[in-house]
């Protein structure tokens, strides 16, 4: 690992100054970020902590339901807090099952939504895509842990659980940059272009930080669910994961993880449909064939299709019911 210039801010206006060079890289727990400068595949020359940034650890609830999540807020802190059990279950259940303990108490929110991809080529220095190439090495090579939607060019799936849970929950990420400019992305659209561009995963810009994020009243409550398929059974990344959301006003949001470069949100027909009544077993089936018909897997990936259809099947049939 290069040697790097340690800055711990303590206001956000400290750490964009600290952020302005194009050779700095904001900093969370490190559990992703630190092993990819050990890999050679990252060599900022500043790291800015943004854990001491006053406020970014900082879950408050607000009188409406509404909850700000600061970016620094570790993901063990998600997995316990009080409220996103109870409001937001398959929040803190996807952030109960990230990891280890260990993982958990030194990861942050921003840290983990933020993660680069776990493609074992790109992780070992392959020339590709995503690290200097043009090609990648994955689609006549060993894919089994890659993605069965997008289409590519990259077809590395993104390993966040937490980015799931959001996104089924329609959360939005703050993002704050130089001059105090601050956006409000959708996560829908937060990992637009993440199998295409070479750099990152996210729509954010050099010196750009994700300040906070926010979960809207309207996902609180109703009946919430996230499942994780992994090999080792725990402590593991997913191989297909799955958020389901009945809201209390009925709407069923259903995204899958593991598949795709960006946590995957099913069609909205599919839910109207789970929405609609209770199903039974072959019009669940039908209904996960529905949302899984544009998967493309590739040669070594189809076990995945099997897989989220029984995700989806028994989430289906749970939600239909409640
Ligand atoms: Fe590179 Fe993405 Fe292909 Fe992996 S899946 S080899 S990261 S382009």
């Amino acid at each position: 690992m290069k040697d790097f210039h340690y800055h711990r801010p303590a206001t956000s206006t400290d750490a964009l100054a600290a952020l302005a060079t194009a050779d700095s890289a904001p900093l969370g727990g490190g559990t992703d970020l630190l092993v990819t400068m050990k890999e050679g595949l990252a060599e900022p020359a500043h790291l800015v902590d943004m854990r001491y940034v006053r406020g970014a650890r900082d879950i408050t609830v607000r009188a409406d339901g509404s909850v700000r999540l600061g970016g620094a807020v570790r993901i063990a802190d998600l997995a316990a807090h009080p409220v996103i059990r109870e409001k937001f279950a398959a929040l803190a259940e996807a952030a109960r099952l990230v990891g280890t303990p260990a993982l958990r108490n030194m990861g942050t929110i921003a840290g983990n939504l933020c993660q680069r991809p776990r493609c074992w080529y790109y992780r070992r220095g392959v020339a590709c895509l995503k690290n200097g190439g043009t090609g990648c090495a994955a689609v006549a090579g060993e894919n089994q842990y890659h993605a069965i939607f997008g289409g590519g060019p990259c077809h590395a799936v993104h390993a966040s659980d937490p980015a799931v849970a959001l996104t089924a929950l329609e959360a939005t990420v703050e993002l704050l940059g130089a001059n105090d400019a601050r956006r409000s992305v959708p996560i829908g659209e937060f990992y637009a272009g993440a199998a295409s561009n070479p750099r990152a995963e996210t729509v954010i810009a050099q010196g750009e930080i994700v300040e906070a994020v926010e979960l809207p009243a309207r996902s609180a409550g109703g009946t919430q669910r996230y499942a994780k398929v992994m090999q080792r059974g725990m402590w593991d990344f997913a191989l297909v994961s799955l958020a389901s959301v009945k809201r209390a006003d009925g709407e069923v949001r259903m995204v899958l993880g593991g598949v795709a470069p960006a946590p995957h949100a099913v069609n909205p027909s599919v839910g109207e449909d789970v929405a609609s009544g209770e199903l039974d077993d072959e019009s669940a089936d039908a209904l996960a064939e529905r949302a899984l018909y544009d998967a493309v897997p590739l040669s070594k990936n189809g076990y995945k299709a099997t897989q989220a259809a029984a995700l989806l099947k028994r989430a289906m049939l749970a939600l239909s019911r409640a």
